[in-house]
């Protein structure tokens, strides 16, 4: 019996794609109940393949916005280069899209199996056997498992017992994120990022009329002054892009204005310890320079199901997986690491220097450079 503990992206997509391969699985949640967390996401086609691969992606391409491109704006909004979608759907016949956060859960736990998925069960220790697993609840209870496949986010105790030294680095730059009403304001169908020395912004249309935003600025870690800051203080630093950026964060709603510091973890070399298993952002958080993140924890749980399916015994599946995973969802974390640097660029001859030459860079250069996520 395999044990899933965090009831996540990454997790449920899990339980969903195992429970399609007839595999009775449990998931260990620590939440009471589902609540609507955070703001929205972009899906990249690869995650959608991954999916519909796994066949559940059609609730989420039906509360999903499709996207047709992604822009990269200077601090005046002059579009500096593009990434074309739809060559990507065209090459993989799947649409990159945003969706609420809380719609690509609901969807997910829709495709799985309710009776099996045990909210309120926190692990809060673990042991390893030659053939089991021990799980140890904050309620006392101890269950267990022959794997156990940990889906508990960027902070995992698996992942800080099994690997100690790998603990989250931040990026350098603080982030708000939210969801206001589109008033016609923000065209269907693009997302945009805006990169300036006082800052970045970035926002994209949902399917139910609202818009998700981002927001980052440079800033010490636990900077205070940030985390003080209201929606209006928030507006006002980032109103040198435009009056629809500050109306889009001032008039956001209250339960999805959010502000965190940005991390990631160093690329681990296995996500594989023993009978253990990590997965999603506990075996790769990146920043979310790419919107790779949910992406790349539903094809660990894509790539773990087809393994477990296909190889003749678990240690074959977990070696396949190992395989499949480790280089790819690293690369995302290096890549992402890499744009984030850029974008969050605040020196007047680096800024110069990035918005001459990034105009220049060829479309076709800039697609070439995401295709290795569909491999
Ligand atoms: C600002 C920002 C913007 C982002 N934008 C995007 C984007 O556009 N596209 C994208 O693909 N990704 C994006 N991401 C990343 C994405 O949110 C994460 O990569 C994704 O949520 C990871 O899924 P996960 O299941 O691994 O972890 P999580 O979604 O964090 O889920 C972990 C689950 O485990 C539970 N848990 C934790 N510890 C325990 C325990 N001890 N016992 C039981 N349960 C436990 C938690 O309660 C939680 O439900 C963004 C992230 C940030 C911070």
């Amino acid at each position: 019996m395999i044990a899933i503990v965090g009831g996540g992206i990454g997790g449920l997509a899990l339980a969903a794609g195992l429970r399609k391969i007839g595999m009775d699985v449990h998931v260990f949640e620590q939440a009471r109940s589902f609540k609507p967390l955070g703001a929205g996401l972009g899906l990249g086609s690869n995650a959608m393949l991954a999916l519909d691969r796994m066949g559940i992606a059609e609730d989420v391409v039906k509360a999903g916005m499709p996207l047709k491109e992604q822009q990269f704006l200077n601090g005046d909004l002059k579009v500096m280069n593009k990434i074309d979608f739809s060559l990507l759907k065209k090459k993989f016949d799947e649409e990159t899209i945003t969706i609420h956060r809380a719609h690509l859960h609901e969807a997910l736990f829709r495709a799985v199996d309710g009776s099996n998925f045990h909210f309120d069960k926190q692990v809060i220790d673990f042991e390893q056997y030659d053939d089991s697993v021990a799980l140890t609840f904050q309620d006392n209870t101890k269950h267990n498992f022959d794997y156990v496949v940990a889906a508990d986010g960027i902070h995992s105790i698996f992942r800080q017992n099994l690997m100690p030294s790998s603990v989250p680095r931040y990026a350098g730059y603080t982030c708000w994120r939210g969801i206001a009403k589109n008033k016609g304001d923000v065209p269907l169908h693009i997302s945009s990022e805006a990169w300036s020395k006082q800052g970045r912004f970035g926002w994209a249309p949902l399917h139910n009329g609202d818009v998700y935003w981002f927001a980052c600025v440079n800033a010490v870690e636990n900077d205070e002054h940030y985390a003080s800051l209201n929606k209006n203080e928030t507006a006002s630093l980032f109103s040198h892009f435009s009056p629809v950026v500050a109306r889009l964060i001032s008039e956001s709603e209250d339960a999805y204005f959010l502000h965190h510091d940005l991390y990631d973890i160093k690329p681990l070399e296995s996500f594989v310890y023993d009978r253990v298993i990590l997965l999603g952002d506990a075996a790769h958080t990146t920043t979310p320079n790419m919107g790779q993140g949910a992406g790349q924890a539903i094809e660990d749980a894509y790539e773990l199901m087809l393994a477990i399916d296909n190889e003749s015994s678990m240690t074959a599946a977990l070696s396949r997986y190992d395989t499949k995973r480790v280089k790819k969802a690293n690369k995302v974390i290096k890549l992402s690491r890499q744009i984030g640097w850029a974008a969050q660029w605040q020196n007047p001859l680096l800024i110069g220097f990035r918005n001459t030459v990034f105009p220049l860079i060829p479309k076709s250069l800039l697609f070439r450079r995401l295709t290795f996520l569909f491999k």
